[in-house]
């Protein structure tokens, strides 16, 4: 039999995984819990909107047998199964390939954070087991598969035999080494713990044979101990159950549990509405900016469930753009199963549903900012150039919804301010909101132009992300207040600059100045705007000269 190599990227990962020092191997169940799950919730909504295949409730469910003889743990399921060429595709390759140039970016020397930040499914199995073998049979295909492997130096697939439909995960639990063991895995009691804490909302019924001890039959005081199958998780899902049952570790596991982020979130909403149109959603701000997160490959979009169905794994019109970092679900009993993508587009009550949505994160963002300041500006640090994207997007459509989200560095107080803070705090005199654009805070201190708004009292904005200004165009004005950069020929400071004697000498110095810089300056003037400084640049008109800058580095 052939033996088939792991992609590199998948063979260092396994190394790691092999390897890992990681405290919390428990959560290898929770993976291949979820793992069976969604391959279940494929096959239900399958015989949903398939009529020809037969259709029984109670077909659906995950079961999870320990063996101490054979020191098997295996992980049955009911799902879809794979086909062959699934197996390779699915179980060769790590699934979102990107993740793993990431974590070992941001490798710490034994792997232990990248562990902790970021699950990997799958392969989280050989943090317990030696050996892992997938016996599994598609939906549609006669024939059964086994792909074994014993970690890192590749894999084997064969002709199995199997009667059911769906995939069996077996795992061979490592033998005990020294202080590092591994037993725990094949006790009843401990694995109940675990499915509990991390899978309790999982849907379907995860099976266990349980051990319970029970008065014998056909006599007085004697007990027997017999194996019973039992259900373990609660099964009702998470966005149904009521709030005040809930803590934040529930939603926080529900969080890692459906693997939206590998951080914990800064923030979760669970809204259930119950008026034009019905719906449950459950959605999470996160603390840190997703690795792909401004790159073309990152995809936004929420869950979406019908009646407790998932139809579609990414609903990308359930978020406008600017919001495209939360996560979380949508379940509503209003969408019909069968639905297509092109007329989901178009469907109404979806769209009501994207509407109540969007202003319940607006209403969370506004919270976060007015109640817990600090968090606000950690989510600012990783979300922040979106929300400036938005504004500047669509012809600054989205203002009304955004500006007051919105944070710039302040030259007065030295840390990160609401345009609001900043109007509230202008002194009568002050005719408009003060900017001043540059690579870094160090740089634009240094700035000569901004010397005269300073010494007027006035506080300035720093921008130092490209977007700033371009969406503060948009803008145009905040509380009626003009946006000026400190550069502008008209600073609406009162300095006498236009009245300006200019000796012959002067004159002569300025002419033979602007000669020299022909083509690149149109005018040399004297100015009272400069205190330290002896010369600086400004600008006429609406251009700046670091947008300019960036737009000629623009591709045309
Ligand atoms: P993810 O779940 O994030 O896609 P995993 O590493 O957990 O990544 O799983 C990789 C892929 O293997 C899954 O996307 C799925 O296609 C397939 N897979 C894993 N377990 C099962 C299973 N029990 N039944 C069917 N397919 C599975
Ligand atoms: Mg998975």
């Amino acid at each position: 039999m052939e033996k088939k190599q792991f992609q590199a990227e998948s063979k260092r990962l396994l190394e790691m995984m092999i390897n890992s020092i990681y405290s919390q191997k428990e959560i290898f169940l929770r993976e291949l819990i979820s793992n069976a799950s969604d391959a279940i919730d494929k096959m239900y909504y399958k015989a949903l909107t398939d009529e020809s295949i037969t259709f029984d409730q109670s077909q659906y469910y995950i079961k999870v047998t320990p063996n101490k003889e054979n020191r098997t743990l295996t992980i049955t399921d009911t799902g879809i199964g794979m086909t062959k060429e699934e197996l390779e595709t699915n179980l060769g390759i790590i699934a979102k390939s990107g993740s793993l140039a990431f974590k070992t970016e941001n490798e710490s020397k034994d792997g232990h954070d990248i562990i902790g930040q970021f699950g990997v499914g799958f392969y989280s199995a050989f943090m317990v087991a030696d050996v892992v073998t997938v016996i599994t049979k598609a939906f549609d295909s006669d024939q059964a598969y086994k792909w074994e492997s014993e970690g890192a130096d590749g894999y084997t697939i064969e002709p199995c035999e199997k009667e059911t439909r769906g995939t069996e995960i077996i795992l061979k639990i490592k033998e005990n080494i020294e202080e590092e063991t591994y037993d725990e895995y094949l006790e009843e009691y401990r694995l109940r713990a675990i499915i509990k804490k991390y899978s309790d909302f999982i849907r379907y019924p995860i099976k266990m044979d349980v051990s319970e001890t029970k008065p014998k039959e056909g006599s007085e005081g004697e007990f027997e101990s017999v194996q019973e199958e039992k259900t373990i998780n609660s099964m009702v899902p998470i966005w149904r159950k009521n709030k005040s049952e809930l803590t934040t570790e529930d939603y926080e596991n529900f969080y890692a549990e459906k693997r939206y982020g590998f951080d914990k979130p800064l923030k979760h909403v669970h809204i259930s509405v119950d008026g034009a149109v019905r719906y449950n959603a459950i959605l999470f701000i996160p603390e840190q900016m997703p690795f792909d997160y401004y790159t073309k490959e990152f995809e936004k979009g929420l869950e979406l469930y019908s009646s407790g169905v998932l139809i579609m794994e990414k609903c990308s019109d359930l978020l406008p753009d600017y919001f495209s970092f939360v996560k979380g679900m949508v379940d509503s009993e209003d969408l019909s199963l069968n639905i297509s993508r092109e007329i989901l587009q178009h469907d109404r009550q979806l769209k009501l549903i994207a509407k109540n949505i969007k202003s319940k994160i607006k209403t969370q963002l506004q919270a976060l900012l007015r109640d817990d300041r600090e968090k606000y500006e950690t989510f600012y640090k990783s979300f922040g150039r979106q929300l400036k994207y938005g504004v500047y997007s669509d012809f600054g459509a989205n203002k009304d919804t955004l500006q007051d989200l919105l944070l710039f560095y302040s030259s007065k107080e030295k840390k990160m301010v609401t345009l609001d803070e900043y109007v509230s705090r202008m002194p009568e005199s002050q005719k408009y909101i003060y900017y001043a654009s540059g690579e870094s805070n160090e740089r634009i201190e240094k700035m000569p132009q901004t010397e005269a708004v300073a010494e007027a009292g006035y506080e300035i904005l720093y921008f130092t992300d490209e977007v700033d200004e371009f969406a503060i165009k948009m803008l145009m004005t905040y509380k009626e207040k003009e946006f000026k950069s400190v550069s502008s020929g008209d600073l609406g400071i009162e300095t006498n600059e236009q009245n300006e004697d200019v000796t012959e000498e002067q004159k002569a110095l300025f002419d033979s100045m602007k000669e020299l810089l022909a083509g690149k300056v149109k005018d040399v003037r004297p100015s009272k705007r400069l205190k330290t400084h002896a010369v600086c640049f400004s600008t006429e008109g609406e251009v700046t000269i670091e947008m300019e800058k960036i737009l000629k580095a623009m591709p045309h």
